[in-house]
């Protein structure tokens, strides 16, 4: 057996709840609502973390800005605290070079991860999830037990028919899925939110498209002012 697996367990003793932002497809706002409600938590005194697992294509640190920023090591470790965020990435390690990863290989970058950060205390820790419903939903699964998902999709059918199937995956595997966040809503749609409430799973909300996030990003407290965070707020982070 590998030894890392049973320092993992011991890693998140004493962390209370997990939080994977995931959905399957790309470009739906997982790392945007991941990132904002890492932020949107610390605003409201909740110790939190935010685990970038998307190693192929790593977003937290740049909506965050939290380009050149460290972990220390001591015993394993230590995740800068930044924004009030316990932040940890493959980014510290990689800088701007690309890391194309396989697989095992994928697998084996996350037991490292999971394995040497030192978490510490904390009542959240979010973890924004690559796109796709295999490896990596599989190892957070499997290494991270106590792991819950919330699913974000956008109104396109294409974005829906994904997030289903990572939902009747999750179902089968009788992991807990917090709820359906739908992102990016342009006009009315009703009939997508009652589609969603129809999945047998927590309808969270929508969140509009918002125009004037694009000038946010990379700067927390602009951010934490966009429409997006406001709903994000009222929808996910306020429950
Ligand atoms: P994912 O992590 O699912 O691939 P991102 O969080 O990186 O998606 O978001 C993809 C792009 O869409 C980013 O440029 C992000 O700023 C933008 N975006 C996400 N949600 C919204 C929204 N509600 N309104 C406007 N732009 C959004
Ligand atoms: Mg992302």
């Amino acid at each position: 057996m590998d030894p890392r697996l049973s320092v993992i367990k011991k890693r998140f003793e004493n962390v209370k709840k997990i939080i994977a932002v995931s959905g399957g497809k790309g470009g739906i706002g997982k790392s945007l609502t991941a990132s904002t409600l890492s932020l949107c938590l610390t605003r409201h005194s909740r110790r939190t973390g935010l685990l970038d697992l998307d190693f192929c294509g790593p977003s937290t640190h740049v909506i965050l800005g939290l380009d050149g920023v460290y972990p220390e090591e001591e015993r394993g470790i230590v995740p800068p605290e930044i924004h009030g965020i316990k932040y940890m990435s493959i980014v510290p390690f990689t800088g701007s070079h690309p890391s194309p990863l396989r697989g095992g290989e994928v697998s084996n970058a996350i037991i490292e991860i999971l394995a040497v950060t030192r978490w510490g205390p904390l009542e959240y820790l979010i973890i924004d999830m690559p796109p796709g419903t295999g490896d990596t939903v599989l190892d957070v699964i499997r290494l991270i037990g106590k792991s819950e998902f919330l699913l974000v999709t956008t109104p396109s059918a294409v974005a829906l028919a994904v997030m289903k199937r990572e939902l009747i995956m999750l179902k089968e595997l009788d992991v807990p899925v917090m709820g359906v966040l739908l992102n990016m809503k342009l006009k009315d749609k009703t009939a997508v939110a009652e589609e969603i409430a129809g999945l047998k799973v927590p309808f969270l909300g929508s969140i509009d498209f918002d125009y004037a996030l694009e000038e946010a990003l990379g700067n927390p407290e602009k951010l934490l002012k966009t429409n997006f965070a406001r709903q994000l707020n009222q929808t996910v982070c306020s429950r």
